[in-house]
């Protein structure tokens, strides 16, 4: 006998920290059923347990941006929650250091950025005072950001997950939406294992959320291009040459922000991540999870990018390769931190895969959150960082203004 299908007022798809922040923030309205579906059988597996760890303070965003609203008041929200939560966090600051002439251009318009977004105690620091805060730190000129602190994102999420629950809400792991079909006020939901119904669907897959706004009928005009992030560790008797964090002047052309060096709140210091174009979705390690039909659609819009070198990307790609050799990896480096030397550093396990949106009219990448849908299905396209950042800022904000009318349930 088949089991019943099991019905539910809201379905969340994808267990990361933004499908996990969604779920939390309904749930302790205490008015809807929800279901939150992994496809893995570990909570999030995949960006949010791959990233920088780093909570930022909303300095690169462009003023007005969602990205720019959300972050400065996601990172508050964020040092309350795991204050509050007794997570392990700490408000450190960072430099962003110019390594020449050219970037100090950009350096001022960074500045400017983070005043018009509201940030105080951003200061303009010369080569002498930038030891004061990093003593081995390399530039000509940097920004001191006080904002900026880091924390392990693994405990944040477990935590969402948990209010969630204790709230009501329904996680299944290893459960991946396979197909949706779409019926007048519901949706069915086919996973492996099961069939769920929904009133509503909040899409937060990830590296997948174009392809389940397909499943729902949607036809964004938007692409999910991965970019594969590694992480290097600096060794133990290195680690004296970062206090805190430091970060390159970004290149605006890109989504990025650039290798950096962090401090992580175990005293590890992460340097990374690079961003380098991905073949296929979850192209980690090997040929893990290799899709021959998901390789060449990714690799046509990416050879079309390469060819035209729309926004740089053929630049970027060039010199992400580049990046593998490790003396030209360790000559980058040195314009940030003066001793870095070749061997003074080694992998750090797992790459991170940005899940980035391209927009396949203008072939440009997109650089702010993109949230499209309608009152039934809330489809979150573009959740790159500081997506962890702003988590709860901004699930709020798509349930509560952007996304479902809850209250026609
Ligand atoms: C290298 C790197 C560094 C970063 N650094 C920072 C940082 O320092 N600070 C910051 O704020 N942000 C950072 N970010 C961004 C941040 O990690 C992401 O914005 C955030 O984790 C996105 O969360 P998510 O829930 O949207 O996606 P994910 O964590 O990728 O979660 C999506 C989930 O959906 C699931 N899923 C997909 N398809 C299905 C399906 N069909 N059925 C069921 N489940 C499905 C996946 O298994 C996955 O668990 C970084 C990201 C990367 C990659």
């Amino acid at each position: 006998m088949t089991a019943p299908v099991q019905a539910f007022d809201i379905a969340i798809i994808g267990g990361g920290i933004v499908g996990l922040s969604t779920a939390m923030n309904i749930a302790r309205r205490n008015t809807f059923s929800i279901l939150l579906l992994e496809a893995e059988n570990r909570l999030g597996s995949h960006q949010t347990g791959h990233n920088s760890g780093v909570i930022h303070s909303g300095l690169y965003y462009k003023p007005g941006s969602l990205k720019a609203k959300n972050c400065v008041l996601g990172r508050e929200r964020l040092y309350n929650f795991c204050r509050e939560e007794g997570i392990e966090f700490k408000r450190c600051g960072k430099i962003v250091v110019a390594a020449s002439e050219d970037e100090l251009y950009r350096l001022r318009n960074l500045e400017a950025r983070g005043r018009a977004n509201g940030l105080h105690g951003i200061r303009r620091l010369g080569s002498g005072d930038i030891k004061e805060y990093e003593p081995y730190a390399g530039g000509i000129e940097a920004l001191h950001v006080p904002d900026t602190g880091i924390v392990n994102f693994q405990n944040v999420s477990e935590r969402y997950s948990t209010i969630a629950m204790e709230f009501g809400a329904r996680i299944e792991t290893c459960a991946e939406v396979r197909s949706v079909s779409v019926g007048p006020r519901e949706f069915m939901l086919i996973t492996d294992r099961a069939e769920f119904k929904a009133h509503c669907i909040i899409n937060c897959a990830g590296l997948y959320s174009d392809r389940i706004a397909r499943m729902c009928g949607l036809e964004p005009g938007l692409r999910i291009i991965p970019f594969r992030g590694e992480f290097y560790k600096l060794l133990p008797e290195k680690e004296y040459l970062v206090r805190n964090m430091i970060y390159p002047v970004p290149d605006p052309r890109f989504p990025f922000l650039g290798v950096h060096f962090t401090v992580t709140v175990d005293g590890s210091v992460k340097i990374g991540p690079t961003s380098m174009p991905a073949f296929w979705r979850e192209n980690y390690n090997g040929i893990d999870n290799f899709n021959t039909s998901e390789i060449l659609n990714i690799l046509t819009w990416e050879a079309r990018l390469f060819l035209s070198n729309k926004f740089g990307f053929r630049t970027l790609a060039v010199d992400e390769i580049k990046k593998y050799n490790r003396k030209y990896f360790t000559s980058l480096a040195r314009g940030m931190v003066n001793k870095m030397d070749e061997n003074g550093f080694t992998q750090w396990g797992a790459p991170g895969i940005r899940a980035q949106l391209l927009n396949v009219k203008t072939m440009e990448m997109v650089m702010d959150f993109v949230v499209e849908g309608d009152k039934e299905s809330v489809h979150i396209l573009n959740a790159v960082s500081p997506a962890f950042t702003c988590s709860t800022t901004f699930t709020k904000w798509v349930v509560g203004n952007r996304g479902i009318d809850l209250f026609r349930l």
